[in-house]
């Protein structure tokens, strides 16, 4: 074999080698990647919407009284596609008003509870196009009023009625079936908004950013109000 013939042999197996190190070291990030613990899955998650801001810089985020729950199981683990804020052009058009929490795999076909965040009134139950059935629900937290948006629940089995008061980590209901007229042919997932008011906004989508302003990011308020997950 010639001096440049086996130059060019240990260039190519340098380059397999480093191809086969690079992938395996991006396998096994990925693989790190699956396992993280719900703790970094939240850190990840608020990495994203640019947290952590500064402690007491969000007037929103004054403790309160009482235990607050999140409204559904995996609530930061599974919300990865549709944050707040963000602008959709598919399906529906505009900057989405709350988050999306996709339902994990192993609960596409279980009965996935929905839970009161706090102590509210349930001032409305429908079925309205884009949702399937939803509940709004006023929290009031001493320093703001708030109106809770949790939509995609199956309407027949709203486990509360308008008007009902209701205390924190209430089961109001479960979320619709997946692609059915339980979420108005959605995807199974909850959709849950929060807004500063007392008049009721079912909006999940505004096409102005400016009508955002009242609308609060549920991930950070949630994590600000250290939001228990229900057991
Ligand atoms: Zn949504």
């Amino acid at each position: 074999m010639s001096k440049i013939v086996m130059k060019k042999v240990l260039i190519f197996w340098a380059v397999v080698l480093f191809v086969l190190t690079y992938w395996a070291t991006f396998h096994t990030n990925s693989v790190k990647f699956q396992n993280l613990s719900e703790e970094d899955y939240i850190d990840q998650t608020l990495n994203k919407l640019g947290w952590p801001v500064q402690a007491g810089s969000d007037s929103v985020f004054k403790p309160v009284s009482g235990q607050t729950h999140l409204p559904v199981k995996n609530f930061y683990k599974n919300q990865s596609l549709n944050l707040f804020g963000t602008y959709n052009t598919v399906k529906f058009t505009g900057f989405h008003t709350g988050v999306d929490i996709e339902v994990s795999p192993a609960d596409l076909y279980a009965e996935v509870p929905v839970y009161s965040f706090y102590d509210g009134i349930i001032r409305k139950i429908e079925w309205v196009s884009g949702y399937g059935g939803v509940v709004a629900i006023e929290h009031n937290l001493g320093q703001i009023n708030l109106i809770g948006i949790y939509g995609h629940l199956r309407l027949k089995d709203i486990a509360v009625k308008e008007g009902e008061r209701v205390t924190s980590g209430t089961v109001i209901g479960y979320l619709g079936n997946d692609y059915t007229a339980e979420t108005d042919g959605e995807r199974k997932h909850l959709h849950f908004g929060l807004y500063q008011g007392s008049v009721v906004d079912l909006r999940g989508y505004v096409s102005d950013k400016k009508e955002l302003d009242i609308w609060l990011d549920p991930t950070r308020f949630m994590r600000g109000v250290s939001a228990k997950e229900v057991y």
